[in-house]
């Protein structure tokens, strides 16, 4: 299955379950607007390069579009797609007025340069800057884009429509941004995580926890369950993986790693594991952080953890989930878990809006209580319906966007 055929399949769960009929079911998969354009650079080396970039617009319902820039070589129109109708459920589930889009480039960051990373952004938004807008479409970070990377976009959208901070999220704190929207993401994991425990009846300083990816959404995650008192025992990355019986010291791994730009390779504070045998471990909890479709068919029978929570977008493959369920295992989808990134970007959008800025404290108190919402909203609807938390999310979000869909009216 492509990563489209597997939203669409998790789509058609929830649609039967609701008793969508097809005309609904056609409208809501369809995407608004589907751009693919190209963004030409000239290299540091004076070498001129055409990449290839995309943004899907999928629904407006609910709100303007939202949805991260991906920078990674993968990204192609069908991982775009998915992310994107992935995005419209996400805003539904979490309840901000929201609708949901995606896009990227297909690139290896770590293979340019600041100068030529720069360039390729303010390209880009040359591309699309009609397209979007702070009450169309607003892009936010995602793998391979930061908060630096947000306020070129920023700036560069500026040039064309005028002052407009609105325009994307994610930006750094100091310029138009939000104290701890880089944190968000992780935090809302981690959140929802001792949500899950709670429920369970498991206490945190008996769970041992493997996290796949440590970039943005990893690190983050493993700091808050570290200072929850969970055990992280294992870690990863692209270079590899790392494991210590008795926690990895996550601080420590942190500083490494922003210290070796970004990366844990040749970190030698924990024995050293592939990333395969990260997925595999014996351990409470899995979190996969980093890319989709690391749990297939090929691997699913050999995870042996109980739990596993979504930080990462579409990690799991449909094959492979309905393995995992057979076995019992509990899975905390990425539509739910992961949100906490998009509820502060929402925070930032509004406070962009009204030139009004939160702390540091209101924000992580907001989103606590955002995350907390959504959490039992999805766990009730999945105890009541007898179905997964996978189902009961696609549930809660499919319901409010068709209902705003229906109210809105076809002219
Ligand atoms: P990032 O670029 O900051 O970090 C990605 C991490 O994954 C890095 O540590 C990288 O080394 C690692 N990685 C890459 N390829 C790997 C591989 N083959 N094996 C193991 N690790 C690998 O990206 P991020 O923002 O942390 O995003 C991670 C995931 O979370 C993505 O699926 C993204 O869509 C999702 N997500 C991110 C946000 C956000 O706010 N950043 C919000 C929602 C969902």
């Amino acid at each position: 299955m492509t990563p489209f055929e597997a939203a669409q399949f998790y789509f058609t769960r929830a649609a039967d379950e609701l008793g969508l009929p097809d005309s609904m079911r056609r409208r809501l998969l369809v995407a608004k607007r589907e751009v693919q354009v190209q963004v030409t650079i000239e290299m540091d080396s004076g070498e001129i390069v055409t990449f290839i970039g995309y943004r899907v617009q999928h629904d407006n319902s609910r709100g303007p579009m939202k949805g991260g820039f991906r920078y990674h070589p993968q990204v192609d129109l069908d991982e775009v797609r998915s992310l994107a109708a992935l995005m419209t459920l996400k805003t539904a589930v979490v309840n901000i007025p929201y609708g949901g889009a995606k896009g990227g480039i297909a690139v290896d960051v770590h293979k340019l340069s600041v100068r030529e990373l720069e360039r390729l952004t303010r390209k880009f938004i040359d591309a699309l800057h009609d397209v979007i807008g702070p009450d169309i479409d607003i892009p936010a970070p995602d793998m391979g884009t930061d908060s630096r990377v947000m306020a070129w976009i920023m700036n560069q959208y500026n040039k064309y429509h005028g002052f407009n901070p609105g325009v994307v999220t994610g930006k750094p704190a100091e310029y138009y941004g939000i104290p701890g929207r880089e944190e968000a993401t992780g935090r809302g994991v981690g959140i929802v995580t001792l949500k899950v425990l709670g429920r369970l009846g498991r206490k945190p300083p008996q769970t041992r926890v493997a996290i796949q990816g440590f970039g943005n959404v990893g690190s983050h995650t493993a700091k808050f369950l570290r200072d929850a008192e969970c055990k992280v025992v294992a870690i990863s990355d692209a270079s590899g993986g790392f494991y210590r019986a008795d926690g990895i010291d996550v601080l420590a791994a942190i500083r490494y790693s922003n210290q070796n730009n970004r990366s844990l390779a040749g970190y030698t504070g924990a024995d050293h594991i592939t990333n395969a045998e990260l997925l595999e471990m014996d351990v409470d909890i899995l979190i996969p952080a980093a890319l989709g479709g690391v749990i297939d068919e090929s691997n699913a029978e050999r995870i042996k953890a109980p739990i596993i929570i979504e930080a990462a977008n579409e990690p799991i493959r449909p094959e492979a989930d309905h393995t995992l369920a057979e076995r019992g295992v509990l899975i905390l989808p990425d539509v739910l878990a992961n949100a906490g990134g998009v509820t502060v970007s929402y925070f930032e959008w509004a406070q962009n809006r009204q030139h009004y800025k939160w702390n540091l404290d209101r924000v992580r108190q907001e989103l606590e209580r955002g995350m907390t919402q959504a959490f039992e909203t999805v766990w009730d609807e999945a105890k009541q319906r007898k179905v997964s938390l996978r189902t009961a999310a696609y549930v809660v979000g499919l319901e409010r966007v068709a209902k705003a869909t229906t109210l809105a009216g076809l002219e």
